[in-house]
């Protein structure tokens, strides 16, 4: 499911290059910047290798910048194998050669070329927070500054919008979760967006009905909605446990299912209303998050 998700998008990136060279019909490619070059080796790695080795020792597995001539950098992967694949990369074109060698046998082989460009992410799409009815402006504020700090380009909404009336259930007071979602969909602007309300909100399951749930996400489809409220007790959520709910929720609209990695923010809830053991990703996840923008320390 994963893999589908990365491969769709890495077709949507290429598509998106191709669109934008042939506005710029013929003119020369502007020149790439070592800050160029590190991104789009960065991304095809991601793309291209099984970073899961790196899952439990982050350090097996790197991309670094090697040496610099007057034509190209030099961009150096690092496989959990000691293998090493240098990119070259062509200050003027973009366009980067793959060496492949192996240490331990002195062997040296061309693996072929591709273009830079085609690695390097398009203007970032921006995360659009809304809020719903009666959601603290404050609070809003306070989560988008901790979404900053992990993904640069985010935007609340100056004015807040109605909870639509036909995903309310009056008999338990609470709105349903798919129907906010699509609601919210309509106001992604090529983007993401994220709902914020201090209702509780439900979802149909084999419990209940209209069983009272955190928050809900589209999966890989950019929009999540979260609550303040904890469903069981109608008690807030304490600031961290909103944050981490935030960032849950969004790496759901940004394609990633549930973690088994019971330290890593991704973990299932189970109906349970668990949080985490710690407030971070593991860095499979994170991996995956970085291949999409967010910068995760
Ligand atoms: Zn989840
Ligand atoms: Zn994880």
């Amino acid at each position: 499911m994963m893999k589908n998700i990365v491969l769709i998008s890495i077709v949507v990136a290429l598509l998106f290059c191709s669109c934008n060279r042939n506005k710029t019909d013929g003119s020369q490619h502007p020149a790439i910047t070592a800050q160029m070059a590190f991104e789009g080796v960065n991304n095809y790695c991601h793309s291209q290798y099984d970073w899961s080795a790196a899952a439990d020792n982050p350090s097996m597995m790197s991309v670094t910048m090697g040496d610099e001539t007057d034509a190209e950098y030099e961009v150096i992967f690092r496989s959990y194998t000691g293998a090493l694949v240098h990119f070259h990369v062509d200050k003027a074109t973009g366009k980067t050669r793959m060496v492949e060698s192996v240490p331990t046998l002195g062997v040296d082989s061309t693996l072929g070329t591709i273009d830079i460009l085609d690695y390097i992410g398009k203007a970032k799409p921006t995360i659009h927070i809304y809020r719903y009815g009666t959601f603290p402006e404050a609070k809003a504020k306070q989560l988008k500054a901790v979404l900053e700090k992990v993904y640069s380009s985010v935007s609340l909404a100056d004015e807040a919008i109605e909870l639509p009336a036909d995903c309310y259930y009056k008999p338990r007071d609470r709105y349903r979760g798919t129907g906010l979602l699509d609601d919210l969909r309509k106001l992604r602007h090529g983007g993401y967006a994220l709902g914020l309300t201090n209702k509780i909100i439900y979802y149909e399951n084999e419990i209940s009905p209209t069983f009272g749930i955190f928050g809900i996400s589209y999966m890989g489809d950019r929009v999540s909605v979260i609550s303040s409220l904890r469903p069981k007790t109608l008690q807030p959520l304490s600031d961290e446990d909103m944050e981490e709910l935030m960032l849950h929720e969004l790496g759901h609209a940004f394609g990633l299912p549930h973690c088994k990695d019971e330290r890593c923010m991704m973990v299932d809830a189970e109906h349970g209303y668990k949080f985490a053991q710690t407030q971070s990703f593991c860095p499979s996840c994170k991996n995956y998050l970085t291949t999409k923008g967010w910068t995760l320390p």
